[in-house]
């Protein structure tokens, strides 16, 4: 014969580790009874129970659930004295809903069943108190009528209204016993008009069917959303169990309270008691904002022994579940029960505080300390913040293109950004359409851009990242006027000099300067952090351009530079001129003559790098981008050539040459560069200007390439123009050899972007050589560095073994990769269909952000094999923008990489990241 399922438990017997049976709030009752808290007696009746019920065809309750909460009211009956039902010394509990996740939308709880007409009488008769028995009563009968009946709030509402007026009540507090009488008697009407039969007064039938509505909340349609929202599985919340709980009363005089407490600060992590608590009132008083309650550490004054007492709770509870918790409490006459506990939700810094602080105090390890906090949440703690208190309303919405949040005054170009932020100090923020290489040194000023065109990996957003400033891009509501220096966004205008503020994170864009909050890197942060490094298998590096980057990164805990760009370096405003003139250069004489200027100022960037490095690597990329790049646009010049010819004509009649200069300053004419406008005086200078112009042109379009992506540049161009790649594979070894000479301890390493084949890195290393040799040569030194490649391309992936006998790292460039994976082009996939594939489950993420496991995950994976099946010790690393993102950093410790390379203020995701990354796989 099989056991009767058992459907209830006692708080005494249920398993307080069964959540998914009992649901968190049901176990945590169990659990808080049995290790001794006084809890107030009660019983659960299980989730499956639940779904026996949903499954029965003529809605009853399965065979034995009545039974067993039968034998449980009994049970309750002996220990509290009380009986259910029994007018001379009523028994009341509350009626509460609990899955194993916490869901809004499940059921309200039921507080005061059991009482009726006679049962009231009886309550009155033993509390002496009429007006505390119809106040319960009259808030039994509307959350009854409400929550299990289906009777809507506002019909009490309106009673309540009437009545309150009458008795020229102000609070409701202030209305007498007689009132709550006729209100409960007003109540009880309103029930029976709406369903059409009477208020059920049998208390066995009134838990009857508040059970059953409990149940029935479940597939309810603000439950069954929620759980969709979040994607909520059976696996995780299957049913809603039902807590049957003794009633006990908050609201019985000035010696009884209810509250709400935190075992720590949740907005700060301070370990010291938290909450809020109401004298004489009930249960959900303290939320519902009727009166404003008075914070925790008042009752210690109001009720010393209380306060007392609730220091123990709180103490017991941390050390039981090693985990800040949020508890619900009522003090009845003098009496301290606790109602509730759950796990405590807490911003970053608090969880960063109370997981270094607890570990501390032994209650966790230093592994659970690491695995408590998320490490994405750690951005928070790493960029300004808007003040939450201060916010108002946005008046635009772009991307979140760059974390962080910024208030200043409005510019509309670099030159002024420059002018007012560097020079004059000020908070600026650099408002652009979109932005341009040329516009590098207003990001240098700007505390914050913001552009109404572009997506996250527009040349704003990318910069910006990179800085780790700001940035809100395209942020389309707004249009942008930089002649007029003013922007329209809905119908307000700002000018030049207004202030604004943007928040990077969000996308949000308002008006007027609202007060932010720095980032602290705390020392709590910098323990988690290096406890993190001792657990994780993966080194952190970073992708920094600059010194300044280099800094912030050191700062962050890089153990080096995995990425740095050399375009960036070449893009400063007094470089550019210099890399233009040997890109346009007619002979290799020419082209030398640029390169010879541009070495030193290379030399003095890379030296700058390692000295803020050492003695860590800094990894070098050679130039990348197809040279084009540096050019001058293509109808820019167009347009700027015609301009010149007017210009030509008119100044061909020296009387007319006085008119023509008026008619420069107008602004149509504003896009003729000033240096055009120099010559208008000499027409022979205006001839010279058109033909450098024209020789730009022809340039510019003998460079034109249909596909830049996939056209020169990379490898091919250190190829076809080797000057290049030497000079800057010279003033890497120069820098080298002078920190050496310094007697600094450096490694630089030399890496060669876009390469297929070994040839093409043989062709590279054998500049390398001979320039290292005449270097070593010239300053008399050894100096050390490594040469590899980055895999960025799907043949470097299938000839890795072949790459490998050249390359001593590997350093994947998943930008490009997954590009080429999918043959998708990022721009226009993220803003054409991706977005559509993602709405459509055609593809889960999007694979710029989250690295495709299963697609070049997998190529990654086999490079790393056939790599090291070369070259047993060959270095390998990641240095796209996913090297930041953990669940990427889990898959590179799982693909047996040796780092991940990431932007300077991500690193701090990335070292709590591959710290959980080797936990979760050692666990396994
Ligand atoms: P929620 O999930 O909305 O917090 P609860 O079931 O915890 O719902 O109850 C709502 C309010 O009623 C809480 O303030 C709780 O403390 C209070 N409450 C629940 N059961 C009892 C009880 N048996 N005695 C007194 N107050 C109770
Ligand atoms: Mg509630
Ligand atoms: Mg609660």
């Amino acid at each position: 014969m099989t056991e009767p399922t058992k459907w209830v438990f006692a708080f005494e017997e249920g398993d307080g580790k069964d959540k998914k049976l009992l649901g968190g709030k049901g176990a945590n009752l169990c659990e808080m009874t049995q290790i001794g808290l006084n809890v107030p007696p009660g019983f659960v009746i299980s989730t499956e129970a639940c779904l026996a019920y949903l499954d029965m065809p003529d809605r009853s309750l399965p065979p034995g659930v009545m039974d067993q909460v039968h034998e449980q009211m009994a049970a309750l009956e002996r220990k509290t004295g009380k009986g259910f039902g029994d007018p001379d010394n009523p028994l009341l509990v509350s009626v509460r809903s609990g899955s194993a996740m916490s869901m809004p939308g499940m059921m309200d709880t039921i507080l005061n069943l059991g009482l009726n007409e006679d049962t009231l009488q009886g309550e009155i008769k033993a509390t002496g108190d009429s007006r505390f028995g119809y106040d319960s009563y009259r808030r039994f009968i509307q959350l009854f009528g409400k929550v299990a009946l289906g009777v809507p709030d506002e019909l009490f509402d309106r009673e309540f209204e009437v009545v309150k007026e009458h008795a020229h009540a102000k609070q409701d507090v202030d209305l007498s016993a007689n009132d709550l009488k006729e209100i409960s008697e007003r109540f009880l009407k309103v029930v029976e008009e709406h369903t059409g039969k009477p208020f059920p007064s049998d208390p066995m039938q009134q838990l009857e069917i508040a059970v059953k509505a409990v149940f029935n909340s479940w597939m309810g349609k603000r439950a069954v959303d929620y759980r969709n929202q979040f994607h909520i599985t059976p696996e995780m919340a299957n049913g809603t169990a039902v807590n049957v709980c003794t009633m006990v009363f908050g609201n019985r005089g000035d010696d009884s309270a209810t509250g709400v407490g935190f075992t720590r600060n949740p907005g700060t992590g301070e370990n010291e008691l938290y909450g809020e608590y109401l004298i004489n009132a009930q249960g959900e008083d303290v939320v519902a904002g009727i009166r404003t309650p008075k914070p925790l550490a008042r009752l210690s004054v109001e009720m010393p022994e209380m306060g007392r007492q609730l220091g123990e709770l709180r103490d017991k509870l941390e050390s039981h579940y090693r985990e800040v918790q949020d508890f619900e409490f009522t003090i009845e006459r003098g009496v301290l029960y606790c109602l509730q506990t759950r796990n405590g939700k807490m911003n970053a810094a608090a969880m960063v505080r109370t997981s270094v602080e607890m570990e501390k105090q032994g209650y966790i390890t230093k592994d659970q300390a690491l695995q408590r906090v998320e490490p994405i949440s750690l951005e928070q703690m790493l960029f300004p913040r808007l003040d939450p208190n201060a916010k108002t309303a946005p008046v635009a919405e772009g991307l979140p293109a760059s974390p962080g949040a910024a208030a200043g005054i409005a510019v509309f170009d670099a030159d002024r950004a420059e002018q007012l932020g560097k020079d004059l100090g000020q908070d600026v923020i650099l408002v652009r359409e979109e932005t341009k290489p040329e516009d590098i040194h207003g990001f240098f000023a700007a505390k914050g851009i913001l552009t109404s065109r572009g997506g996250k990996t527009s040349h704003a957003a990318v910069v910006a990242r990179g800085m780790g400033k700001p940035c809100v891009a395209g942020a389309e509501g707004i249009s942008v006027d930089v002649t007029r220096r003013e922007a329209m966004v809905g119908g307000t205008t700002f000018k030049e000099g207004d202030l604004i503020t943007i928040d990077g994170s969000n996308g949000y864009v308002y008006i007027g300067a609202i007060p932010t909050v720095d980032p602290e890197f705390t020392t709590e942060l910098s323990t988690l952090l290096e406890w993190a490094d001792e657990a994780s298998r993966l080194e952190v590096l970073a992708n920094a351009d600059t010194p300044d980057d280099a800094r912030l990164a050191r700062k962050y805990g890089a153990n080096g530079i995995g990425l740095a760009r050399t375009e960036r370096m070449f893009n400063a405003v007094e470089r550019l001129p210099i890399v233009i003139e040997m890109i346009v250069a007619e002979t290799p004489e020419q082209r030398q003559e640029a390169l010879n200027e541009l070495l030193p100022l290379q030399r003095k960037d890379f030296r700058e790098l390692f000295e803020v490095m050492a003695p860590h690597p800094v990894t070098i990329r050679l130039l990348d981008p197809p040279i084009h790049e540096f050019l001058p646009d293509e109808h820019q010049l167009e347009r700027d050539l015609a301009d010149l010819h007017v210009l030509a004509q008119t100044t061909r009649g020296m009387t007319a040459l006085a008119g023509t200069m008026g008619l420069l300053h107008t602004p149509e004419n504003e896009r003729i560069a000033f240096d055009d406008l120099r010559h208008v005086m000499d027409p022979m200078m205006v001839e010279e200007a058109i033909a450098k112009k024209t020789t730009m042109l022809r340039k510019v379009r003998s460079l034109h390439e249909t596909n830049p992506m996939l056209g020169h540049r990379g490898v091919r161009l250190g190829i076809s123009f080797p000057e290049i790649y030497k000079m800057q594979i010279r003033a890497i070894l120069e820098a080298g050899a002078e920190c050496v000479a310094a007697g600094m301890d450096v490694q630089p390493q030399i890496k060669v972007p876009q390469v297929c084949t070994k040839q093409e890195l043989l062709r590279v290393k054998s500049y390398v050589d001979e320039i290292h040799a005449e270097v070593e040569a010239a300053y008399g030194r050894k100096v050390p560095f490594k040469f590899g490649t980055m895999i960025e391309v799907v043949r470097a992936c299938m000839r890795a073994e072949s790459l490998a006998e050249e390359a001593e790292f590997f350093s994947f460039g998943t930008n490009d990769l997954t590009q080429a994976v999918f043959s998708f082009s990022r721009e226009d996939a993220e803003n054409k269909f991706l977005p559509l594939y993602n709405r459509s489950h055609i593809l889960q993420d999007n694979p710029f952000e989250v690295l495709d496991v299963k697609g070049a995950g997998k190529l990654m994976k086999l490079a790393v094999d056939w790599g090291r099946a070369t070259r047993p010790d060959i270095h390998v690393g990641i240095c796209g923008e996913h090297g930041g993102h953990p669940a990427s950093i889990s898959f590179c410790d799982e693909a047996g990489l040796d780092y991940v390379s990431c932007s300077g203020p991500r690193v701090p995701v990335a070292r709590l990241a591959a710290a959980h990354a080797a936990l979760a796989h050692k666990a396994e």
